[in-house]
């Protein structure tokens, strides 16, 4: 969308289409110097037999064409992400620049050694640092995004029940969780047990006590959890888990509530996997690349994925090829080194009081925009109070006027915003989910809390509006559900 609004005008046929709709036959858009050696055929093992259907387009219709489609997007350079869960915070630009230091960019991963140290001692590191912040004693940096790390955490607790002749195949996963949580649990050859959240929206330490027993490999569990809500019991709960020989696992996807306050080691997990791609810097989405780091308690230390990064006693650092009892590899390599780079810069950038202020402003912002809007979109669980994000129902609103959070959602994108995670947590109705992030400014919160309302307003006034948004984009309101289950992957 550009400053007015109104949608960019593209040229070519369909008002858009791809690169090969600007292709005209002989144009070109490049310029070689003539030919100062012999022209040698292409080799006959290599020859198709036919031109590549390459597109024959000028520099100009090239960068225009480009530059049209990224003035499309909508990102976090141009303006607010409100994503519930899935964090969408405006990240240093000197994250980016560290990553982009020849020094790192230009590595390969097969170089000896003694020509990476400095790589190394990044990696190296990022590790003290990660188990720092959330109290364990050994991680892997490998995993290359949270479900991958999740997948990482279950085998890792996999492994520790094999390892003592213990066959335990559930585990137990609250009804608020994340859907890659139950996907990682039969991924990992479990069976997911859910247990239910109660009134307050936390889980149900009654139903829990009674799932529990020894045939329960573990708990898989986010705090605070998906409603932004801090689990007050989770002593308990991990006494309750423990007890019957089970492990804790943290889904830490985001940790942006925690920060600098409290350590998942402290109340009582024995694993974590970490989006740094959430919480440390690289924006996301679209399925670009992150790191799912996964740490864990010493205990479990024996069955890492392999190689990681040790420190010799001269100083040096060298690649750890692990033992027996390791999982084997969970990526290529040392992981996705560029994010990590971008993870580190983040953590170091902000120091250990700079993380604390994260946490603070996170939750801070998040209750301040749960305020502004709470009369329109009431909290699900009222007398609870958010943590880092909240979540609101459009329930009231729907029955009252017809307008759904979808609508609302789809509104958003008109009056100028992206709009918030909707329908999930799956056990709210008319879900809207809204994590601001501790990078907004106070300013920003009030245009978003205003745009909420009137959205409201709206689905008084004229309904119409709302259910045809939005109307300011190049394409209007698209059919969700055939765009998951018909892909068209290829042009
Ligand atoms: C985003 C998220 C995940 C999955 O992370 P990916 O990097 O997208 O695979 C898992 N759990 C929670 C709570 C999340 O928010």
């Amino acid at each position: 969308m550009n400053a007015v609004g109104a949608p960019i005008r593209r040229q070519g046929p369909g008002g858009g289409g791809t690169i090969l709709d600007r292709s005209v036959p002989g144009r070109r858009g490049w310029s070689l110097p003539p030919l100062d050696v012999p022209e040698a055929p292409v080799p006959e093992e290599h020859a198709r037999g036919r031109r590549p259907g390459l597109p024959e387009v000028g520099e100009v219709d090239l960068v225009r064409h480009y530059t049209g489609l990224a003035q499309m997007n909508y990102g976090l350079d141009t303006g607010m992400y409100p994503l519930g869960s899935c964090t969408m915070k405006y990240n240093p630009k000197v994250a980016e620049a560290v990553a982009a230091l020849p020094g790192f960019q230009r590595l390969h991963p097969l170089q000896p050694d003694s020509t990476t140290q400095g790589a190394l001692e990044l990696l190296w590191r990022l590790e003290r640092a990660l188990c720092e912040i959330t109290g364990m004693d050994q991680a892997t940096l490998q995993p290359p995004a949270g479900a991958c790390g999740e997948m990482t955490g279950l085998l890792l607790m996999r492994a520790f029940h094999e390892d003592r002749g213990d066959a335990r195949r559930r585990v137990i996963i609250p009804d608020s969780a994340h859907g890659t949580n139950p996907a990682s649990v039969r991924l990992a050859g479990f069976e997911a047990v859910p247990v239910r959240s109660d009134a307050r929206g936390l889980v149900d330490a009654g139903a829990l006590a009674k799932l529990a027993d020894d045939s329960v490999a573990g708990l898989m569990l986010t705090n605070p959890n998906t409603l932004g809500l801090f689990e007050e019991e989770i002593e308990e709960i991990a006494a309750t888990i423990h007890g019957v020989g089970g492990l804790l696992y943290y889904d830490g996807a985001n940790l942006n509530a925690i920060l600098g306050r409290c350590r998942p080691g402290d109340m009582g997990f024995d694993i974590v996997h970490i989006n740094t791609h959430k919480t440390f810097a690289t924006p996301h989405g679209g399925g670009g690349p992150g790191a799912g780091p996964v740490g864990v308690k010493d205990e479990l230390a024996a069955f890492l994925p392999a190689p990681t990064v040790r420190r010799n006693e001269d100083g040096g650092f060298s690649l750890d090829p692990g033992g027996e009892r390791s999982i084997g590899r969970m990526h290529g390599f040392h992981g996705n080194v560029g994010i990590l780079v971008r993870a580190y810069a983040y953590v170091f950038l902000h120091g250990a009081d700079g993380l604390r202020e994260v946490s603070e402003l996170a939750a801070l912002n998040a209750n301040y925009l749960a305020r502004l809007v709470g009369e329109e979109f009431p909290l699900a669980h009222p007398g609870m109070r958010p943590m880092h994000e909240f979540v609101a129902t459009a329930k009231r609103l729907r029955d009252a006027t017809g307008i759904r959070a979808m609508d609302v959602a789809k509104r958003l994108i008109d009056l100028g915003f992206h709009p918030s995670t909707v329908y999930f947590p799956l056990v709210v109705e008319e879900a809207l989910m809204v994590e601001p992030t501790e990078t907004e400014s106070k300013a920003t919160l009030e245009a978003f809390g205003e745009a909420l309302r009137r959205t409201a307003e709206e689905a008084r006034e004229r309904p119409d509006v709302l259910r045809e948004a939005p109307v300011t984009t190049p394409v209007r309101r698209l059919d969700e559900a055939r765009a998951a289950r018909a892909l068209k992957l290829r042009w």
